[in-house]
């Protein structure tokens, strides 16, 4: 039996949020209670007078010598402790729902099909479907114990799933699909070193930042229906643009196409018209975290965003990964976030860890040539985080549907190794990059390929997203 440590003295009245359920009210019996059972992950306190994290509790996320009799590579982003969900399909068959772990993925379906989940109460079929919404919003308590579970039978060497290779299937003879039926997409522009970039290059270097950056995280409504799965080509768009010292724009495919890297969560709780989510709350409301490429093409944007925002030059393509990582495995990473100057409205503010610890990285792969590496930075540099955004989003009324995409906006670091963006790598085409083929770019040019990918690494336990990754084709007739 493994025990928690609370960070709360013995005998203090509180009310225990169980997996997302609240037990009413609880007395801590001692500063180490006893896990109810294997199964169990204890999210959070909330006292009657504030809401606080523990620290991370000891749960068997954080069992550092936990492996799985599954062969997992040691650079894997798959590895035990991450267990994300995604939709796959084998030979034009059914979509299901899988969770990957190495090379491999766990099928869901042929798991539940066996009764392994009777206990849970989860109907079968909830897994054999196109998307993730409807297991989603079975709730965390449903979906986090269902992780747990298949946790607890790829670690333990004498499962009975070893007799049942039907289980498992290779990524490799397997097709991903979009997760999520996405119902609204947000993007947001919450990158203080993006934000600074771009306002110096489009406007005022004095000024870079407009006056509002710093007091909300700014953000506008993208379109969902072109959002697509790793692997699927991108066509260059056409658009209005305005040539060099010309008075009027003409009609033309787009000169610069560009990428933008970015992480995206997945909303994992419904909200109510006229509801708002406060930061302390916002975990509950997020299911998981995607990689992002906002595909820009700069021309048609520059011309066309004043006064209501990006339209056309954004909406052509978004690009996710197919693995949803869950917030619950992306926990152990969690870290502390640059500091805001002016202090933010109460509504934004936060307390504890609301930053992520991922290693991101771009890679660009010619037609002709092999993969660079152009782009390596953080997302723990974010300058705003996703509780503030959801806070924020939802502090109108807005409502809030489990499947809706929340995008970060690009994320650059400090250096100019780090920046998120050809835009700021090529510095508005000033400088631009040269490929190991001898190649230049300003901008991503046909056959392009760009692929994102992202990871937390903590001693020898590695959490990853796996890949974003598509090829820019000519722009169709
Ligand atoms: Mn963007």
């Amino acid at each position: 039996m493994k025990l928690l440590n609370v960070n709360k003295p013995a005998g203090v009245l509180c009310k225990l949020n169980y997996l997302g359920e609240s037990t009413g009210d609880f007395k801590i019996p001692s500063t180490k209670f006893q896990k109810k059972n294997n199964l169990c992950q204890l999210v959070k306190f909330v006292s009657n007078q504030n809401v606080y994290m523990t620290s991370i509790l000891k749960s068997k996320d954080m069992d550092k010598n936990m492996t799985s009799w599954v062969k997992v590579p040691n650079d894997s982003d798959f590895s035990i402790h991450n267990l994300p969900f995604g939709i796959f399909s084998v030979d034009k068959g059914n979509k299901k729902i899988g969770i990957a772990i190495g090379n491999q993925i766990v099928d869901l379906f042929a798991i539940a099909d066996q009764g392994y989940f009777n206990d849970l109460k989860v109907d079968k079929d909830v897994f054999a479907t196109n998307y993730l919404n409807d297991f989603i919003n079975l709730g965390k308590s449903v979906t986090n114990a269902i992780r747990l579970k298949v946790q607890e039978m790829l670690s333990d060497k004498n499962s009975s799933l070893l007799d049942y290779t039907k289980v498992l299937v290779a990524q490799s003879a397997a097709q991903m699909h979009l997760p999520v039926q996405i119902g609204d997409y947000t993007d947001f522009y919450s990158s203080i070193e993006h934000a600074t970039n771009v306002g110096k290059m489009f406007r005022n270097p004095e000024n870079a930042l407009l006056p509002n950056w710093k007091h909300l995280p700014v953000g506008y409504h993208g379109r969902s229906s072109s959002i697509i799965v790793s692997g699927q080509n991108v066509y260059r768009p056409k658009g209005q643009v305005l040539p060099p010292d010309a008075n009027s724009p003409i009609f033309q495919v787009s000169s610069k196409v560009d990428f933008e890297l970015e992480m995206g969560f997945i909303i994992g709780k419904n909200t109510q018209l006229g509801e708002s989510v406060k930061t302390s709350d916002a975990e509950d409301y997020i299911f998981g975290k995607v990689l992002f490429n906002d595909w820009s093409a700069r021309d048609i944007q520059k011309w066309e965003y004043v006064p209501l925002g990006p339209f056309l030059g954004k909406s052509f393509a978004s690009s996710i990964s197919p693995w949803i990582v869950t917030l619950e495995a992306l926990a152990p990473f969690k870290i502390q976030g640059p500091e805001q100057d002016p202090k933010v409205l109460p509504y934004l503010s936060y307390d504890g860890l609301k930053n992520y610890d991922i290693h991101l990285e771009v890679g660009l792969k010619p037609k002709h040539g092999e993969e660079n590496r152009i782009s390596k930075t953080n997302f723990k540099y974010m300058y705003w985080n996703m509780a503030q955004q959801l806070a924020h989003h939802s502090s109108n009324g807005c409502n809030m549907k489990v499947g809706d995409l929340l995008a970060s906006g690009t994320i650059s670091g400090k250096n100019v190794n780090s920046y998120g963006s050809m835009l700021e790598l090529a510095w508005g085409g000033k400088k631009p990059i040269t490929l190991s083929n001898g190649e230049k770019r300003k901008f991503i040019e046909d056959f392009d390929t760009v692929i994102m990918r992202g990871y937390c690494k903590k001693g020898s336990i590695r959490v990853g997203f796996g890949e974003v990754r598509a090829q820019v084709l000519p722009a169709l007739n």
